[in-house]
């Protein structure tokens, strides 16, 4: 079976912030948020997939060894192709650059596409036509784990299963000595 799967940071912890910035951003006329439960920032976007890679997937994630870090969600953006306006950081921090690229190492040896892009964003908002012009604020994201979601598209529109969750480790002592 097909699965569309992404790798991507959970943000729920910020999920009352980012719901304050949305109901300034309608204000300004911006009328379809995502919902709370969807917040995320996307580390891979790997598509569909046969579910036969999983496994795999697994693997590679549980073998990621990357430390926890903290995020400042400071600037708003524009997607104008997607119509996607987001708040992410200014300064993406080296801690999550590092995440982003040894787990993509990990896929390209698995055969999968990576792409070149990356831009780290939380979208707040689809089918916004206009940047805001409002203050963006600078929310603090801890970031402890990492999780492999299947996007799923119901009835009622779209949301992302957690499959698999990993914790961020600081290297062990021993894995220092090595
Ligand atoms: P929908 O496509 O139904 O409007 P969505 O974009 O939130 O909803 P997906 O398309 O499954 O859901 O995307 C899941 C995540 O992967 C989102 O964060 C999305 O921005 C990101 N994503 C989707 N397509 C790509 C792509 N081609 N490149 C990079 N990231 C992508
Ligand atoms: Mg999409």
């Amino acid at each position: 079976m097909q699965r569309r799967l992404f790798f991507a940071l959970p943000a729920q912890s910020v999920a009352s912030a980012l719901h304050h910035c949305q109901q300034q951003l309608h204000e300004e006329g911006h009328r379809k948020p995502v919902n709370a439960n969807n917040f995320h920032l996307t580390l891979h976007f790997l598509g569909m997939q046969d579910e036969h890679i999983l496994p795999q997937l697994y693997q590679v994630a549980a073998e990621l060894r990357s430390p926890p870090f903290e995020l400042t969600l400071d600037q708003y953006g524009l997607f104008r192709h997607a119509h996607c306006l987001w708040l992410g950081p200014q300064h993406p921090a080296p801690p999550l650059l590092h995440l982003v690229n040894r787990l993509g190492e990990s896929l390209t040896q698995l055969g999968l596409p990576v792409s070149t892009d990356y831009r780290p964003h939380i979208t707040l908002f689809r089918n916004a036509r206009a940047m805001t012009q409002c203050p963006a604020p600078a929310l603090r994201l801890q970031v402890s784990e990492f999780i492999l979601y299947e996007s799923i598209s119901a009835a009622d529109g779209v949301w992302y299963k957690p499959l698999r969750r990993w914790p961020l480790l600081n290297q062990s002592v021993d894995e220092k000595q090595q």
